[in-house]
């Protein structure tokens, strides 16, 4: 934190999806395999110790250690049921609370951002809601909570007061192509949402089975998100609101339907004490054989975080020190494997194909 705000942050060049890609080709590369489009249904345990997977298609793979980073929750209550976990674990899943969600909207503008400067912006439009800690606590409450108000009320004051993180991918990375067109560039807003479907104008059941998509009602309700975090960035870049070719919002609702997470939320267990620091898993659990990586550990939250706990969950079952060898340059890969990417290398496309690739030999 330090670093982003005081020296800046740095941003993968070609975007985020590099990373994926980069960490897809190093698996495939070195004999690994990934399956996409399928899920896995429980953790199967032979005499309480983990004895493998068990996939939604029916078929079980056998492995004498699981590493899961989904939802922490799920991973325990779903994966491996309750039955199955010691009394203590058992309520300590019970009570841990999640994060509230992120939501993110995205543009596309005609808007040349070639000249503006390479920064994110925080776009706070009501600093009398932020004057201290208890107004701060009040707005949490109202805007990212919204208990007992009604939907019209919460969403008029979320699109009227909730702050929000602007950027431009394009301007932080210009030479890359897939951004947006010359002249024009990608703009992201993001912010905190409330988890609560009757906030969205929905039902729970609409939101399981899918349907929630087409509820006219969710749609009014992201249209008046999507014009607030517009108006964010109009703050950050002015001119920019009028010149929109392209926006899509991604509500808590996407973000459950895309990667399953426990009531929309994308930054594991909620940082508060008591599930902070010591307060938060890491990556040995009680069930012999299962190791947690991901948001909601010891190393979350955030994409980082979750990226340290894959390797820190690695080192956990070879129990090495691998930060440490990290640390001191030791390569894990063969280079020699790792084919150059070229200027055309598409890292959204090649990440594709992973799940095509598996898709078609089956
Ligand atoms: C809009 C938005 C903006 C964000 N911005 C930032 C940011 O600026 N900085 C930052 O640090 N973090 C950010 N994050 C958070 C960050 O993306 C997450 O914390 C991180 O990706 C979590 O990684 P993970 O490995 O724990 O979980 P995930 O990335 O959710 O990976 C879990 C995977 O498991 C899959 N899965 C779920 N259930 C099953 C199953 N039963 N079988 C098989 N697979 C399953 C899911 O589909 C998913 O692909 C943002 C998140 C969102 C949504």
């Amino acid at each position: 934190m330090d670093h982003f705000v005081g020296r800046g942050g740095w941003f993968p060049k070609g975007g985020g999806q590099v990373l994926a890609a980069g960490f897809a080709e190093v698996i495939q590369k070195h004999d690994g395999q990934i399956r996409s489009r399928v899920e896995v249904s429980r953790i199967a345990l032979e005499g309480g110790r983990v004895a493998g997977v068990v996939l939604s298609t029916g078929e079980t793979i056998a492995a004498p250690v699981v590493i899961s980073n989904i939802d922490i929750k799920k991973t325990y209550r779903d994966l491996i049921g309750k039955e199955n976990l010691p009394r203590a674990t058992r309520l300590q899943v019970a009570t841990w609370r999640m994060a509230p969600p992120v939501i993110n909207a995205f543009f596309g503008i005609d808007h040349d951002v070639s000249n503006a400067p390479n920064s994110n912006h925080f776009v706070i439009p009501n600093w009398d809601r932020a004057r201290n800690l208890h107004a701060l606590a009040t707005m949490k409450s109202d805007l990212l909570v919204g208990r007992r108000r009604s939907v019209h009320d919460w969403v008029s004051d979320y699109a009227a007061n909730i702050p929000a993180y602007v950027q431009t991918s394009t301007r932080r990375d210009p030479s890359h192509g897939a951004s947006a067109p010359q002249g024009s560039a990608a703009f992201e807003a993001q912010t905190m949402a409330p988890s609560n479907p009757r906030l969205w104008g929905l039902d729970p059941e609409e939101i399981a089975d899918g349907r929630y998509r087409r509820n006219p009602r969710y749609q009014e309700i992201k249209e008046k998100v999507t014009d607030a975090m517009l108006a964010r960035i109009e703050v950050a870049y002015p001119g920019a609101s009028a010149k929109v070719e392209w926006a899509e919002l991604a509500t808590p609702m996407t973000q459950s339907r895309y990667t399953d997470s426990t009531a929309g939320n994308a930054m594991g267990l909620e940082p508060r004490i008591g599930q902070y620091g010591f307060g938060r898993p890491r990556s040995a659990t009680v069930v012999p054989g299962l190791f947690v990586a991901g948001t909601s550990t010891a190393w979350g939250p955030g994409t980082q975080g979750a990226m340290v706990s894959g390797v820190k969950a690695a080192g956990a079952v070879l129990q090495r020190d691998l930060v440490r060898d990290i640390r001191a340059g030791r390569v894990m890969v063969d280079r020699s494997r790792l084919a150059p990417w070229n200027a055309g290398f598409d890292p959204l496309e090649a990440t594709r194909m992973v799940g095509r690739d598996r898709s078609r030999s089956r």
